[in-house]
């Protein structure tokens, strides 16, 4: 491929397409996604991240920015033009007394936590520990502390950011606060951020693990977990998931997490257990690190993924039903339906409060098909696609961008609901020619 780029070539900081390497750091956790950038840039600090701005505009070449490449849209990476490669930046710092964590852009979320649990702290983070904290933060971040310390956004005190005009910022309550609002939930849209700041707290042993029960109890299931959440303390997160077993048919299952006193937190899962038997019941104290990597096997680097998504309100009856007609024709038995509960701590924050706009108390409802031969493509595209039109009537007008694939301008307007607009006016002060604009964009509001 020939490209319009000059700058001396440095293979150690930048991957041109035939260096040694550049397949590897172009390749993304979906491998549905395959795209040659004309340069990759390989930062190891904000110096470089200012280098790889400039030199996208300079050429006036489009500009992606790879955290820890999980992000399923793919958006890390791009054709023909630079990719801001992160990978590298993964030191952490704790401070155990200050109880705040500095972490690169490149780390996974294994990282950060193996770091802060070795002091008995963490931060809310996501369920699995192959993300990058980068994408996560920066959109929201849902995971197992959610209920009791809000989200990863909401935990996020400070943050050193490079804007488009390649000046290295320092963010937080009393510089720039409007960019630290930005960065709670408006993705990659306002900058790079080149270290994360995180508020932490005392997480050591928890109550965790999965249940799974036989399909006929499903509905009593959704039903018993929904008015358990409704009225249970902050300290319990939950994420029911539906999949196919191709021999057992479909499955109902709740992973469980209680962050508090264990013996409590048997007492507040009595009603959930004995709704049905349970044909699994794997709930017993763990190591908070370890329950965060827990899933990490089921959805490993490289298969293909199609993901649809949308919040789920309220449970009637009719979504129940909805729900459950979908689970046995999902046409993968790595793909599910999952939801996630957002709730306590995360769902009390005021909706202006950051650019994560979802504060309520809801399900993030997950159609994610995952799938390795690209022959099924088209089958498990088109059951995504079939099974959200199914459950639209019963979704609000509203997603998690973190889960967005390349769905065009409304859905990103759903994903900021009455956010949009504020975003919109910072971008304009902050990125008005729109460099950062491979990500689920907002334009910058018109003047
Ligand atoms: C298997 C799996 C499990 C997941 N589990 C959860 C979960 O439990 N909770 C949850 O909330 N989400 C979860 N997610 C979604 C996840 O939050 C997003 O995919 C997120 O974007 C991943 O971040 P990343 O840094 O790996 O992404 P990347 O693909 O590297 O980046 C995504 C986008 O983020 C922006 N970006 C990345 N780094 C920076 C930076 N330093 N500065 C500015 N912008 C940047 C860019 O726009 C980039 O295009 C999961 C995803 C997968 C695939």
């Amino acid at each position: 491929m020939s490209t319009p780029i000059t700058l001396d070539h440095d293979p150690a900081t930048v991957l041109r397409p035939a260096d040694a390497g550049y397949d590897a750091a172009r390749s993304v956790f979906n491998a549905m996604i395959d795209r040659r950038p004309a340069a990759i840039v390989r930062c190891r600090d904000a110096g470089d991240v200012a280098r790889g701005i400039a030199l996208a505009r300079t050429h006036d070449l489009a500009l992606s920015v790879r955290g820890g490449g999980h992000n399923v849209a793919g958006t890390a990476v791009c054709d023909g033009g630079v990719m801001l490669d992160l990978s590298a930046m993964r030191d952490v710092h704790i401070d155990p007394v200050a109880r705040t964590a500095v972490a690169g852009p490149g780390c996974l979320l294994g990282d950060l936590d193996r770091t802060t649990g070795a002091h008995g702290l963490a931060t809310p983070l996501g369920v699995m520990s192959g993300t990058g904290i980068a994408g996560l933060t920066l959109g929201g971040g849902l995971g197992w502390l959610n209920g009791r310390h809000g989200l990863a956004c909401d935990n996020l005190v400070a943050a050193e950011v490079v804007t488009a005009d390649g000046a290295v910022r320092r963010v937080d309550a009393d510089h720039h606060p409007d960019l630290l609002w930005g960065l709670r939930g408006g993705g990659g849209n306002l900058g790079v951020v080149t270290a994360f700041t995180y508020r932490l707290h005392p997480v050591d042993t928890v109550l965790a693990g999965g249940l799974s029960w036989p399909w006929a109890a499903a509905r009593d299931v959704l039903r018993r977990h929904d008015d358990l959440l409704a009225t249970a303390p902050d300290e319990i997160a939950t994420a029911v998931s539906f999949t196919r077993d191709p021999e057992a048919g479909p499955v109902v299952s709740i992973a469980v997490c209680w962050s508090g006193d264990p013996a409590a937190g048997e007492r507040v899962l009595a009603p959930l257990r004995s709704v049905a038997t349970p044909t699994v019941d794997a709930v017993a104290p763990t190591s908070f690190v370890a329950w965060q990597s827990a899933p990490d096997a089921g959805y490993p680097l490289g298969r293909r993924h199609y993901w649809k998504s949308g919040y789920l309100r309220e449970l009637t009856d009719d979504a129940i039903t909805a729900l459950l007609d979908l689970v046995p024709h999902i046409p993968s038995a790595a793909s599910g339906v999952g939801m996630q509960a957002l709730r306590g701590a995360a769902a009390r924050v005021p909706v202006d409060a950051t650019a994560f706009p979802h504060r309520a108390r809801q399900y993030d409802l997950l159609l994610l098909g995952q799938w390795d031969d690209p022959a099924d493509d088209e089958r498990n595209v088109a059951w995504g696609r079939r099974s959200f039109d199914a459950l639209a009537p019963h979704l609000a007008d509203a997603v998690y961008v973190n889960n967005l694939g390349a769905e065009g301008p409304d859905r990103v307007r759903a994903a900021y609901g009455p956010n949009h607009a504020r975003l919109a006016g910072l971008k304009r002060t902050w990125d008005p020619d729109n460099v950062f604009r491979l990500n689920q964009n907002v334009a910058p509001a018109r003047g």
